[in-house]
């Protein structure tokens, strides 16, 4: 592990076993399994900012929970600051969840509309006990809405959700995960419930705090655009695995595995004498319960062969920091294949 990496999360898995009948269940000893993350690594320096991008269904949210342990994962590890916290039990593990926090992706049902913002932001240092009376709790809840531009705060504490707009509920959101000053934050799609013309001042908040508190984040998202804007590096997922990773420069005006070239070539330029080639990409996306052998990708990749198959593809570096998982790279990098003849959306 690099001495300036925060997170380090390594081979995490998590399966979700599958509901059947009970004949279809005494029939079978073995338990159907939903792949929903199946050997994800990666890690994140400190004070930088790590995007995951893939489609609904890719595994994004379900990484993100299973790396705080909101999900319980079925194996791997998930290190912060050299301490595995999957190996944790349940009082430490309280003890890390202060410097590791969540923003979900919809400020309307991760508020409690029953209580007042003061009660929404003050819950985690009553959880936690900071604070010696409520008089300094209220000034750290109200320097917290400070931070997130809710001025003055005594226009605010006493409101409930429903009376503020979803951009204001979104801050109130971020003003709880940061009262506790923690050192990393996974921020789930936090500004796709958002009206457009409010996402970039959500955007903009989050990276002025980031800068300010010297914060490190998992950002997940399935808009390219505001991966690129948030991200210093990213991971592509793909049914539970993260098929190409990298600057984020680097992977999204060069990407290198088909199925990142098919993202990109979906997303429209504003160009139009500018048109990308076409990806013939083809059919759906399989069903995690049901992946097909080989490289997971090979039902849709134009340019599957036999070994695609049979077995299933590591991530092989094509720079240095930026590998893909793809048995064409293996074959670049061991001087099999010329560069020009990799594929090129
Ligand atoms: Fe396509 Fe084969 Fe590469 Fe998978 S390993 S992306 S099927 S060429």
């Amino acid at each position: 592990m690099a001495s300036d990496d925060l997170i380090r999360v390594a081979n995490l898995k998590k399966y979700f076993p599958v509901r059947t009948n009970l004949l279809a269940s005494l029939r079978s000893k073995e338990v159907p399994m939903v792949k929903a993350i199946d050997g994800v690594s990666f890690t994140i320096p400190r004070g930088k900012i790590f995007g995951i991008v893939g489609e609904s269904g890719s595994g994004k949210t379900t990484t993100g929970r299973a790396i705080l342990r909101l999900e319980e994962p079925t194996a791997g590890s998930v290190t912060i600051e050299g301490e595995d916290i999957v190996k944790l039990d349940k009082e430490e593990l309280k003890k890390r969840r202060r410097e590791m926090q969540i923003i979900f992706q919809d400020p309307f049902e991760s508020l409690n509309p029953k209580m007042t913002i003061y009660e929404v932001v003050v819950e985690p240092l009553e959880i936690h006990r900071i604070g010696k009376d409520e008089e300094e709790r209220r000034k750290l809840v109200s320097e917290a809405l400070e931070e997130v531009q809710l001025i003055p705060p005594e226009d605010f504490l006493f409101r409930y959700p429903h009376e503020l707009s979803g951009g204001q509920r979104q801050r109130v959101a971020i003003a709880r995960a940061l009262i506790l000053r923690p050192k990393f934050i996974v921020a789930d799609e936090p500004v796709s419930m958002l009206d457009v013309s409010i996402r970039t001042e959500v955007l903009n908040l989050m990276l002025d705090l980031q800068e300010k508190f010297g914060l490190t984040y998992l950002f997940i998202t399935h808009d390219l655009a505001i991966a690129r804007y948030m991200s210093s590096n990213i991971g592509v997922m793909y049914l539970g695995k993260i098929i190409e990773f990298g600057e984020v420069s680097e992977v999204l005006d060069d990407p290198d595995h088909p199925y990142t070239q098919a993202l990109m070539a979906a997303v429209p330029v504003p160009d139009a004498e500018r048109k990308r080639g076409e990806l013939p990409i083809r059919g759906e996306t399989p069903q995690p319960i049901n992946l097909p052998p080989g490289c997971r990708f090979n039902p849709r990749c134009p340019y599957a062969f036999d070994k695609c198959f049979k077995e299933e593809p590591e991530l092989f570096p094509v720079e240095p920091g930026h590998g893909a998982a793809c048995f064409l790279y293996a074959d670049f990098h061991s001087g099999r294949l010329e560069r020009g003849r990799l594929p090129k959306y």
